[in-house]
């Protein structure tokens, strides 16, 4: 069965080590487009108009995994974010100033968190709340509420109602398409593209009676002919993973995003000061499992 089958396929294997050559190729090509390691590349990774789009996946006090930010490593980049005058703004309105819709009084950002781990409940969620802090979720629907790591239903419909936070797509069950498209049939692949897009659009959107037109691509990967049926599934924009921020004019269907890590070197953050020590990690850590 395809529900159960990929969805465990993605659950079960969150390393990269244990991910298959297919997954390590895609970060490896990743980490090659987040190549940036000089402590200025801030400052040109995010010029004039350009939107940092944060990206974070799970969250704990303690650091227990490439994916996982510490608490104290998020409010530090939150820190960081107010000092240089950033503001937080939805998801939906960054894209707005990206694609000349709205105008932007001053430097925004936004941050994403995909995949839907149940940490982004019991531990996320109070700092949204505590900092007021606007959150889109990525979310691919086949695990809510039933994988053990993931959130749940409720827990959304919850989060939905304090207005900080919105849901949108990261299809149904988390595919790699260039496995799917080296397996299967060319119709057959365009179907399954076809039904991942639509599927999430629709589950999320009759469980949580919210809008979903916004995507972002499992593991980053995006071609021409993914970008397009994306389009015609009714998907305003879809979002990458890395690239560094995004700039006014970029395609809608392929807007990079920058992955966050924690902090994990002590001695190497003690040689720097915070603002250089933020700026370092907002550019340039490629996450190292699975996205
Ligand atoms: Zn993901």
């Amino acid at each position: 069965m395809m529900l159960r089958t990929g969805y465990w396929r993605y659950a079960g294997r969150p390393g990269i080590l244990r991910a298959g050559p297919h997954v390590l190729a895609t970060l490896l090509m990743v980490a090659a487009a987040l190549s940036c390691t000089a402590p200025s590349c801030m400052a040109e990774t995010i010029g004039t108009g350009a939107i940092p789009i944060l990206v974070y996946h799970r969250f704990d006090p303690v650091r227990r995994g490439p994916t996982t930010v510490t608490i104290a490593a998020f409010e530090r980049q939150l820190d960081w974010l107010a000092a240089h005058r950033y503001r937080i703004v939805p998801l939906r309105q960054a894209v707005d100033i990206l694609q000349d819709i709205a105008a932007s009084d001053g430097p925004v950002a936004a941050i994403t968190a995909d995949d839907g781990h149940v940490s982004v409940y019991t531990q996320l969620y109070p700092i949204i709340l505590r900092r007021h802090v606007p959150v889109t979720l990525f979310l691919y629907p086949s695990a809510i509420s039933r994988a053990s790591y993931a959130l749940t239903w409720a827990q959304l419909a919850e989060m939905l109602r304090s207005g900080l936070v919105s849901v949108q797509s990261h299809t149904y069950w988390h595919p790699n398409f260039r496995v799917e498209r080296a397996r299967l049939a060319p119709d057959a692949y365009r179907t399954f593209i076809a039904d991942q897009l639509a599927r999430s659009k629709s589950v999320l959107a009759q469980h949580l009676a919210v809008p979903i037109d916004m995507l972002a691509w499992p593991f980053g990967i995006a071609d021409p002919e993914l970008c397009a049926a994306a389009r015609r599934a009714g998907y305003r924009a879809a979002f990458g993973y890395g690239g560094g921020a995004a700039r006014p004019g970029v395609d809608p269907m392929d807007i990079p995003r920058i992955p966050m890590s924690d902090i994990s070197m002590p001695g190497a953050i003690a040689e720097h000061p915070p603002a250089a020590r933020l700026t370092t990690r907002l550019t340039t850590t490629p996450e190292r499992a699975a996205p």
